[in-house]
């Protein structure tokens, strides 16, 4: 069959919150064409996989596209569901996205390769039928899948399991059809600390629980989330004179914890939990730090540094993916292509509804990519310098910009950086600009790892 042949301005590669959340701002900020090609049946991204007990783990009101509030944002703690989350993505598509005539939704198609500075057609084929689109881009392709996020339910195991041992991904957890007497958790970021949750809230006695964390890790805390007067708390970061005096102050100002106060961690990887859910984690005491596992047989468990015995009826849960990659930062805007990247660490949808309004900005792309240097999500607890650090680098950098600042003001996703409105004050500028630097230089000088 030939392939059907379809003309856009721009293609967008990925409908997860990244595309959906760029797709969004050129709707309603411009009169262009689009076509978003996604490989899922729903938009959504790695939401239409996740776990049923999933909810997001900052406020609904930093996440989600610029045009339309969450229906969460005004509750409680914000943390919309997984249903809510693609309810509203699928409202998102339909009742803003489809309903302006002017965007083409290919659910189930796969983007072919499309070379770099690329080609002005590019070929999607149907995952379900084999069907052929060729799409012919007039203005830009707009990779809005180069994060790379990775949920259990999508992978395979990175290490060996012995036929018959229990194991299932976080997405089974729900499904066991009875009561295990133990339960292995594997992985400590964001999907086990959600698992060991919903164990414990299920009425699971924290002895019956093995916890096997490869890092510890520093958390934000959620009961902090975003005070308005942030910045002028993180000026007392001036006095600090290394990288670990400034975790140390972070701590000591309750903005960031760690679940064992006797052990110090070396990870940073954006997950945030409220005090109440501090809690309760700490009460589970088993807690394997003996690094990766690499087999698990029916006797327990083989890691780089060690073994644990399990005894029987024990049951593995795997929750060990990599939900936020470190990929290399590449020129968001270049040529023909859009890269969509983090532009606020850990906040992609608000990173790409600004890479949206800059592209519908009348700039060049040198203005664009200096108003838009991508950064590389936090991994080590170093990295909670240029966590705290570019926030407060990017308030200056956007201030200094009237048309994205002005619009940055009166959009829902804006409030993601916290002290916008006080960058209208020229000395609040200069303060955040300040420490910006002064935590860059830390950095530099305390090349130790802290
Ligand atoms: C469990 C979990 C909880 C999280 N909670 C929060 C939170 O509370 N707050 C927050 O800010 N962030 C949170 N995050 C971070 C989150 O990953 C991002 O906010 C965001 O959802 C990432 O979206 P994305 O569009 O970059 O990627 P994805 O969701 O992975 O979407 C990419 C899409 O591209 C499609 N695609 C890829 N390649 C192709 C191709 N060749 N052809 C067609 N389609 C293609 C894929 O099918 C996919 O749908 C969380 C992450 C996880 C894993």
């Amino acid at each position: 069959m030939p392939p059907t042949t379809i003309t856009v301005d721009y293609l967008i590669i990925g409908a997860g919150a990244t595309g959906m959340a760029f797709a969004d701002v050129l709707v309603t900020e411009s009169n262009h064409t689009m076509a978003i090609v996604d490989r899922n049946q729903a938009p959504g991204g790695h939401w239409t996989m996740s776990y049923p007990f999933v909810r997001l783990h900052g406020p609904s009101r930093v996440y989600g596209v610029h045009s339309r509030a969450m229906p969460s944002d005004s509750v409680g703690a914000n943390l919309a569901s997984g249903h809510e989350i693609l309810d509203y993505y699928d409202r998102v598509m339909r009742e803003t996205l489809l309903a302006s005539g002017r965007v083409t939704y290919l659910p189930m198609h796969n983007v072919d390769d499309v070379e770099p500075g690329g080609p002005a057609t590019v070929r999607a084929h149907s995952l379900v039928s084999g069907a052929s689109t060729q799409i012919a881009v007039r203005k830009r392709v707009v990779d809005a899948s180069y994060m790379n996020i990775t949920v259990p339910a999508m992978r395979r195991l990175n290490y060996d399991v012995e036929d018959g041992v229990p194991i299932v991904p976080v997405n089974q957890l729900v499904n066991l059809g009875g009561p295990a007497e133990r339960f292995t958790v594997i992985g400590a970021g964001k999907t086990g600390l959600d698992a060991c949750l919903w164990l414990l809230h299920h009425g699971v006695d924290p002895d019956r629980i093995t916890w096997i964390t490869s890092r510890d890790a520093w958390m934000n805390n959620r009961d902090q989330e975003a005070p308005l007067s942030r910045f002028r708390e993180l000026t007392k970061l001036h006095a600090c004179n290394s990288v670990d005096d400034v975790i140390n102050a972070l701590e000591q100002m309750d903005l960031i914890i760690r679940r064992d106060p006797r052990v110090r961690p070396s990870a940073f990887r954006c997950a945030t939990v409220s005090s109440a859910e501090l809690a309760q984690l700490r009460k589970i005491e088993h807690v394997v730090r003996l690094g990766r596992v690499r087999r698990i047989d029916s006797a327990g468990v083989r890691l780089d540094e060690g073994s644990i015995q399990s005894p029987p009826g024990t049951v593995y849960i795997d929750c060990s993916a990599d939900g936020l990659t470190q990929k290399p930062p590449k020129p968001v805007f270049a040529d023909n292509t859009i890269t969509l990247q983090t532009l606020v660490p850990c906040l992609l949808a608000p990173s790409a509804a600004i890479a949206g309004k800059l592209e519908c900005l009348d700039l060049d792309d040198d203005s664009r990519n200096r108003l838009a240097p991508p950064v590389v999500n936090p991994s080590t607890s170093r990295d909670l310098l240029s966590f705290f650090g570019t926030r407060m680098e990017r308030l200056h950098r956007w201030s200094g910009s009237p048309a994205l600042f002005e619009w940055l003001l009166g959009s829902r996703l804006g409030s993601a950086l916290s002290d916008l409105q006080e960058m209208t004050d020229q000395g609040n500028r200069a303060a955040v600009s300040l420490l910006a630097s002064h935590l860059e230089d830390l950095l530099k000088r305390d090349g130790v790892s802290a």
